[in-house]
């Protein structure tokens, strides 16, 4: 195992980065939460694969998180996660505090129009908004590079698409598929929250998601019949408590299509126990 150069401030995270480039280094970037899991690996193992450097970051990002939601609950395994980037391969962890990241509470705010709107968006205010800003702010710290998103966050990955591009940041932003337990389960950190029952009922997200796929791939083209027959399969799970949406969109837009056509998004978030579970699969409507 590599050791890996753990770097708290900004200023030596960017150092770090711009010294990799001045060696003629690529750097991949690799933001998280941390409570590592194979997810994050995944994102990890790829872009120790494509780049000379990869700087994998640990930041709980307060921004993002709403009044009342799991800031304070959310995971931690801060020793754990910095031997499993060392043990992929990640050449340093960026791991600020708090305070080193915000040293005073950012004014400046990120807005994303039609793509914040929607889903997420629409659920938890201020949550993409939050996002953003960490991500601008990671992106200016890293510099050029190429920067790891899971496709498990859809609308997050959209929408740092677009922050990219809009702001001609010098970052490749690159997509990575879900991984997922057996049951079709979307690993998360957030999986730790369900006790066991909770646990195997959890499964019936990914299968609404699978029955809605379906019915587009077998032809179906009317939203409200692939939202219906997503609905159907999270409703017959018992233990499933609110189910905040269950969508067809636009694979790019994230806005409806009427009659569904072209690429297309499914997605859920739904109340189970005392998470709460978002994910999402494509499907492509066959041309008529
Ligand atoms: P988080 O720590 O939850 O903010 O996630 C950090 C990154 O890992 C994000 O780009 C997520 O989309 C990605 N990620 C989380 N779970 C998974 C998963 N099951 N498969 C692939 N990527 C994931």
């Amino acid at each position: 195992m590599r050791d890996v150069h753990l770097l708290q401030e900004v200023a030596a995270a960017r150092t770090y980065c711009e010294a990799a480039r001045a060696r003629g280094e690529v750097v991949g970037l690799v933001p998280t939460m941390g409570a590592l899991h194979d997810g994050h690996l995944s994102l990890l193992r790829r872009s120790v694969a494509e780049n000379d450097v990869t700087v994998a970051t640990i930041f709980v990002n307060p921004l993002q998180f709403g009044a009342g939601e799991d800031l304070e609950a959310y995971p931690r395994g801060f020793d754990d996660d910095v031997r499993l980037c060392a043990a992929e391969g990640a050449a340093a962890v960026f791991a600020p505090s708090t305070a080193e990241m915000y040293p005073a509470p950012p004014v400046t705010s990120l807005d994303f129009g039609g793509l914040s709107a929607v889903l997420e968006g629409a659920c938890r205010p201020g949550h993409l908004a939050g996002v953003g800003v960490v991500v601008a702010k990671l992106f200016a710290i890293a510099g050029a590079c190429r920067a790891y998103f899971g496709e498990k966050d859809w609308q997050q990955l959209a929408v740092v698409r677009r922050l990219a591009t809009d702001l001609s940041l010098p970052v490749e932003v690159v997509g990575c598929p879900t991984v997922r337990e057996p049951d079709g389960l979307a690993l998360s950190s957030r999986n730790a929250y369900l006790g066991s029952a909770e646990r195997a009922a959890a499964g019936v997200l990914h299968r609404s998601l699978r029955a809605g796929a379906g019915l587009i791939e077998a032809g179906e083209r009317r939203t409200g019949a692939v939202e219906a027959a997503m609905a159907e399969v999270l409703a017959s799970e018992a233990l499933l408590g609110p189910v905040d949406y269950a969508c067809v969109v636009d694979a790019a837009t994230l806005q409806r299509r009427e009659p569904l056509a072209g690429e297309l998004r499914l997605l859920v978030a739904a109340h189970l126990g005392g998470a709460r579970l978002i994910d999402n699969l494509g499907a492509a409507a066959p041309p008529p």
